[in-house]
């Protein structure tokens, strides 16, 4: 069976959990135990050392947490953060099936550290083609708990504190905390529109001298993200090019998060900074199978690279996760398997998904554009930012709720008028939010049915516009 896990599963699954829980607490006298503990317990929090570890200080709010725990609150249909809404390609729900019955019995015990031994080689086998190097799986590939370890390994085990890491503008929010948490100071740089009325993600570029002015002694490692989360911007690679030039010439690692790397659209193209001439050698190249084969909740990534820059990654993973979850791994690898057969084929879940997306981007932008936003037409990734600005004066946008005036619209729209979405704010420095402001961010990666129900909501409050 294909259990499709809609956002109204998690909300009513959390509902019955909450009822057990409830029922528990009556049936074991739980309650009683906790009133009486009431009192010791609020002596407990007010310890000093019982606070919030100094390290984590400045780094408590989350964007995430705060619009999923708003969704739960008001129940909207939930085009914000990123996972599909549909079923996952059938061989890999399959071959997870397969995993939970197979005669191995170690399939459900601890496999290697770095990365199970077939999940390891199936990542060479496709890497090795892309870059066009081969890769060796046993040192040049770490296996993490999705692409969000894969960026806190590199950054935990790279930056010293007083380093310095570029940041492009608008950026996947973890990478500040955690630049932040290892010491290190972010520089942040903003791709800016290169015209008046951007309407296209590839509008938003590097200006090259300014990129050039982030760049000095202290200078560790930039961030790139390509296809970008939230812009969807896909770097060319002239961009890549001068980037690269950079990082050679002031001796800098180059750290590329490719999650969207299959989600690009024609004509597009994402081209690997890891195959440039001399960049192998200090780039690391991050991968998610979430985004991969749209198995977000699987958690699962990868960062491979030359074998002394994985090894400082191996020493942070080996000192937080360690080792990831094994079933999900070799179902991931027999996944990469089969798509390894069909690659540059109209079979290939590589192909065919970027197709699928084609028509619903078109379709949300269209949408967007009727109800007078202006959207921002994505080269890759599943997602939308749009201009909401000229919508401002119909909103009555709660104050109270953010300084962020994109925090207050999302808000009202998820309260009001049951529809959610994530804030473009929260992807930018505090110097820089302003930019992301008149902005807000759809996920289109949705059943054409939700996409619809978006629609209707939106057109229903343009009537009340006009
Ligand atoms: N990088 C980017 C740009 C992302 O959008 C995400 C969210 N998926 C991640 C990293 C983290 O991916 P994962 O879910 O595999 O941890
Ligand atoms: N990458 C996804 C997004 O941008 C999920 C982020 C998350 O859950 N932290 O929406």
């Amino acid at each position: 069976m294909i259990v499709n896990f809609s956002f109204s599963t998690l909300v009513q699954f959390s509902q019955q959990s909450l009822r057990q829980i409830n029922r528990f607490n009556r049936s074991s006298g739980y309650q009683h135990l906790k009133t009486r503990n009431i009192s010791s317990s609020s002596a407990v929090m007010s310890s000093s050392k019982f606070q919030l570890a100094d390290k984590y200080k400045g780094l408590e709010k989350n964007v995430w947490v705060q619009f999923i725990d708003l969704t739960l609150k008001h129940k909207p249909l939930n085009l914000g953060q990123g996972f599909p809404d549909f079923a996952p390609p059938q061989h890999v729900t399959d071959a997870l099936a397969d995993v939970a019955k197979d005669s191995n019995v170690m399939l459900h015990q601890y496999t290697r550290g770095y990365g199970h031994p077939r999940m390891v080689a199936a990542l060479s086998k496709l890497y090795s083609q892309m870059i066009g190097r081969t890769i060796n799986p046993l040192t040049e590939i770490l296996v993490t708990g999705g692409a969000y370890e894969a960026l806190f390994a590199c950054i935990m085990g790279c930056v010293n504190p007083g380093d310095e890491v570029i940041i492009i503008e608008p950026f996947f929010d973890c990478y500040e905390p955690m630049v932040r948490l290892a010491g290190g100071t972010p520089v942040f740089i903003p791709l800016r529109p290169n015209k008046e009325g951007a309407s296209h993600s590839g509008d938003f570029i590097l200006v090259e001298e300014e990129l050039v002015s982030k760049f000095n002694s202290k200078t560790k490692a930039i961030i790139v993200n390509t296809p970008n989360n939230p812009l969807g911007k896909v770097f060319s690679r002239k961009e890549l090019e001068f980037i690269a030039q950079l990082c050679k010439q002031h001796d800098v690692l180059c750290i590329m998060d490719e999650v969207y790397e299959w989600l690009v659209y024609e004509p597009y193209e994402h081209v690997r900074m890891a195959s440039f001439p001399d960049m192998w050698d200090r780039t690391i190249t991050i991968g998610s199978a979430g985004k991969t084969f749209s198995v977000t909740g699987w958690k699962l990534g990868w960062a491979y690279g030359p074998e002394y820059l994985m090894r400082n990654l191996c020493t942070a993973h080996q000192n937080s996760l360690y080792t990831c979850v094994t079933p999900t791994q070799e179902a991931v690898a027999r996944g990469f398997e089969i798509e390894l057969e069909r690659l540059n084929t109209d079979e290939s879940y590589f192909r065919s998904l970027p197709k699928l997306l084609e028509s619903k981007r078109k379709y949300m932008a269209k949408f967007l554009s009727d109800v007078g936003m202006k959207p921002i037409i994505p080269e890759g990734g599943y997602f939308m930012i749009a201009n909401w600005s000229a919508l401002e004066p119909h909103a009555e946008l709660d104050k109270t709720y953010s300084n962020q005036k994109d925090y207050q619209f999302v808000e009202w729209l998820t309260r009001v008028k049951k529809l959610t979405a994530i804030p473009p704010s929260a992807f930018y420095s505090d110097a820089n939010k302003y930019l992301g402001e008149e902005y807000i961010r759809f996920c289109f990666i949705k059943e054409d049915a939700n996409l619809q129900k978006a629609e209707a909501i939106l057109q229903e409050w343009k009537k009340t516009i006009n």
